[in-house]
């Protein structure tokens, strides 16, 4: 019998005592297998997930280990379950939890920090200083689902209730699982970048997060909004989130595209998600004297930059990990309201068995993929057409 003590359930959400998980073997490798049902303790709750979103960090993540943290080290062969973005319902809470009730739709973010250290403290939960610090005796309570503890490829995991974020019916379980995407747009921009209405921007990359940087600027007031990137058909895409200007950097430079589309002067702010090795040097070219660059992406590779450029023009470069601040708590505010249409980037959904396909079209971009998700349920076909 599924619980523990002090654990509610409903008879409305029966919840089986085994279920069914993805686990990472060697680099590269996943197999499904089989879990026992996690029980959520105090200030967490059971969630039955209802989809999930491929993210670039999980590829990352699955083929060379890091950002993940398991046991102090990387996270092949441990039984772990990698995985974020994903939303769905609330089965169980644990004891003492009123904050959501049985039956309840969620969508989460990634990080519970440990609460306690500085960087928690000041809302920065995504940049814990006790990161990985989750087991045996170093056991700090720090959570971060997919990357330090087990995450969403499965049907069930436990969240605190610090990560739920609570949805209106009239969100779809695919858009959903984009809320978090949008909220790490949002931090960069507004939470750690300062932005204000009036303010310009250029997002370089037109991937997930830079599609819907483009709309969370763009809500936010920002203008113009420039996007920059290769593949036409997400341009496309960044125009109808709206971009104001786009630039294929296949047919004229970034840098003075930018420039020519903003009078000369350099933007406000460049929000980097290329990780395109020369995309640093570019982006302090494409902000203005005292502007500011967040660093989205990134690369392999170490990159020389021009330590002297940014000296002498004051520019800010900042690093972002994550989603923190309740950021995405604004943008499920700005989805919610039908401020913009996150859907939009959402190309494919395939079954949880279905998972390597899934991950393969993410990865090579099979058919133009760019958001693919994962259903445990209720996905009739291999391949469902986008929204
Ligand atoms: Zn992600
Ligand atoms: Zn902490």
């Amino acid at each position: 019998m599924y619980g523990g003590a002090g654990v509610k359930t409903s008879p409305d959400f029966p919840i089986p005592d085994q279920m069914k998980a993805w686990v990472l073997g060697n680099p590269g490798e996943l197999k499904l297998t089989q879990k026992p049902v996690p029980v959520p303790k105090r200030a967490e709750v059971l969630v039955r997930i209802d989809a999930i979103a491929i993210c670039a960090t999980d590829l990352e993540v699955i083929d060379y280990g890091s950002p993940a943290l398991i046991q102090g080290g990387k996270p092949f062969n441990k039984n772990f379950t990698p995985g974020h973005e994903y939303m769905g319902t609330v089965v169980a809470l644990g004891p003492g939890v009123d904050e959501y009730r049985l039956g309840q739709r969620i969508t989460v973010e990634i990080h519970a920090g440990c609460g306690q250290c500085k960087r928690c403290r000041e809302g920065m939960y995504t940049s814990c200083l006790n990161y990985g610090l989750n087991y045996g005796d170093l056991d700090k309570g720090h959570r971060a689902n997919g990357f330090t503890t087990d995450g969403g490829f499965c049907e069930y995991q436990v969240n605190n209730v610090n990560t739920l974020v609570a949805i209106p019916d009239t969100m779809s379980d695919e858009e959903a699982t984009l809320v978090v995407t949008a909220g790490t747009a949002m931090y960069g921009l507004t939470e750690l970048g300062g932005l204000i209405a009036g303010e310009s921007v250029v997002v370089t990359g037109p991937g997930p997060i830079g599609l819907l940087g483009v709309a969370v600027a763009k809500v936010m007031g920002a203008t113009p909004v420039i996007l920059t990137g290769t593949r036409d058909n997400r341009l496309k895409i960044g125009l109808e989130l709206g971009a104001d200007h786009v630039v294929n950097v296949r047919h004229e430079d970034a840098v003075e595209g930018v420039r020519r589309l903003n009078g000369g002067k350099g933007v406000d702010y460049v929000i980097e998600c290329s990780g395109a090795p020369n995309a640093v040097n570019e982006a302090i070219r494409m902000v203005n004297r005292g502007g500011k660059v967040c660093l989205a992406a990134f690369p392999h590779q170490e990159t020389p930059v021009d330590v002297a450029h940014i000296v002498r023009n004051n520019i800010y470069l900042y690093g972002i990990r994550g989603e923190g601040k309740s950021a995405t708590h604004r943008a499920e505010a700005f989805m919610s309201q039908k401020r913009f249409d996150a859907t939009k980037i959402h190309t494919h959904t395939f079954a949880l068995d279905d998972l390597p396909t899934a991950i393969r079209y993410a990865k090579d971009r099979v058919d133009d993929a760019i958001k693919v998700v994962v259903k445990a349920k209720g996905v009739a076909t291999h391949r469902v057409a986008a929204e």
